[in-house]
């Protein structure tokens, strides 16, 4: 299956990273819609938060662990984030690999 966010992953597209561990990585969206956007994303591929099963509970958990890591990293820990999931093409989703949204010091 050809997967954009697989590909960035696997070093095959390229991204600008900003953290990277056994299950998750993170880095910067490519349309940012705030000074800071950043993607979070699971390294094992999932379409979404529909396809997540207990065997997951990690991988789920270790995107909130990050989530203020990452968030004090780019300046917004305090200021305030918002972090959003989109589940569906209804709802969004427009890439079919699983992501949540890290969106700080928005622009409107
Ligand atoms: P969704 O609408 O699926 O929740 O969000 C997908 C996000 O991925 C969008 O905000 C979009 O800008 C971002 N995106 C799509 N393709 C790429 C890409 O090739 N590189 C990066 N860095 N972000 C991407
Ligand atoms: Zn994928």
């Amino acid at each position: 299956m050809d997967c954009i966010f697989c590909n960035i992953i696997q070093g095959k597209i390229p991204a600008q990273f900003v953290y990277k561990d056994e299950h998750v990585v993170v880095f910067h969206d490519i349309h940012p819609k705030a000074r800071v956007h950043v993607l979070i994303v699971p390294i094992k591929h999932l379409d979404s938060i529909n396809a997540v099963t207990s065997a997951d509970t990690n991988i789920v958990g270790k995107m909130f662990v990050v989530a203020p890591l990452i968030a004090g990293q780019l300046g917004v820990k305090e200021s305030g984030y918002k972090l959003l999931v989109n589940v569906g093409e209804g709802a969004g989703q427009v890439v079919p690999h699983m992501h949540m949204h890290l969106l700080g010091d928005r622009k409107e």
